[in-house]
């Protein structure tokens, strides 16, 4: 009867919650073995000029690429490594494979354009992070404005102090600094009042047409984000650009950028270089007769 069903339910529920804790510890042992073997792969994201469609920068976003070829995508890592303590190794390890990208296209005569990096709150927690970073753009002969280092607006609830004079170090040090999903926490305001930055991403929620929000409130609230984040001198990116309707909507608000599949998914540091950045490749010396 009753008792018996409930007593499966518990059963069933278990077995998920035995699976989910098997998982975790199969990620947790392959992930340092993981980086090691190169696994986690840098993919980049187009972010462009929403008034000419011009690509100004693009985003990294980590892939881990098993040994069989599959992708498993950051949602199904990402929070375990913050609980872990692992994501400083990996985001140190993927701003590494950014300067190094950054450099191979200077190398190759090519006009590199500015990344944007995810970083962890777990970062922030090291007092020598802005030096640590600073020492990585030195090795790599490039200069810190071509690193936007993107923190969630949660990142800063906590230890705010911290993260404010860590946030003005790297920015003394010619480092951009963004607020991601900017509108999808609580205390989004709170944040802009006290952290000095240089970009707004504005939370694909905000951004994307809902059929359940009342889109009137929607447009009226992001055209007063935008223009204060304009009068304080903070450039603004909308997230989960997918539509023509979605760039004309964000551009008609004053919306300085947009990043989203109507200009591209995220797809290999690779992919990214002979799509998009072929085309930045310099003349040649001596072939000056071209005009
Ligand atoms: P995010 O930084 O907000 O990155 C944007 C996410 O939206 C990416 O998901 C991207 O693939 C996805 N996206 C881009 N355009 C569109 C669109 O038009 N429509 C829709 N529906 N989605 C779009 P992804 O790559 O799965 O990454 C998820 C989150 O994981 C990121 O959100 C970021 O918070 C985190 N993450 C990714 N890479 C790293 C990393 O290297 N380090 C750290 N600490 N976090 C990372
Ligand atoms: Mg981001
Ligand atoms: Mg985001
Ligand atoms: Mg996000």
């Amino acid at each position: 009867g009753i008792r018996q069903k409930h007593h499966i339910d518990v059963a069933f529920y278990d077995e998920k919650l035995h699976e989910k804790i098997r998982e975790k510890g199969k990620i947790e042992t392959h992930m340092q073995p993981a980086l090691q073997s190169h696994e986690f792969k840098l993919f980049l994201q187009p972010k462009n000029d929403l008034k000419n469609d011009k690509i100004i920068g693009a985003e990294a976003l980590v892939r881990w690429q098993k040994p069989d070829g599959s992708y498993r995508y950051p949602n199904e890592f990402i929070p375990l490594f913050e609980e872990n303590g692992f994501c400083v190794n990996l985001d140190m390890y993927m701003l590494e494979r950014v300067c190094e990208q950054i450099r191979a296209w200077i190398d190759s005569g090519i006009e590199p354009i500015p990344i944007s990096v995810n970083q962890s709150k777990l970062l922030f927690a090291n007092g020598n992070y802005p030096e640590v970073l600073t020492q990585l753009v030195n090795r790599y002969q490039i200069s810190p404005s071509l690193i936007t280092l993107e923190i969630l607006e949660r990142t800063a609830v906590g230890d705010f102090e911290q993260i404010r004079s860590q946030i003005d170090v790297l920015r003394s040090k010619g480092f951009k600094v963004s607020m991601d999903d900017f509108g999808s926490g609580y205390s989004s305001l709170n944040m802009l009042y006290h952290l000095n930055i240089d970009e707004l991403k504005l939370d694909r929620g905000f951004v994307q047409k809902t059929s359940y929000g009342d889109n009137g409130r929607r447009l009226i609230i992001l055209e007063q984000i935008i223009s204060f984040a304009k009068k304080l001198g903070i450039s603004t990116v909308a997230e989960g650009i997918e539509t023509q309707t979605d760039k004309d909507t964000m551009m008609k608000l004053s919306c300085d950028y947009g990043q989203g599949y109507f200009y591209g998914h995220p797809i290999s540091a690779e992919e990214f270089s002979e799509r998009y950045m072929a085309v930045r490749a310099k003349k040649k010396c001596g072939s000056s007769d071209e005009k």
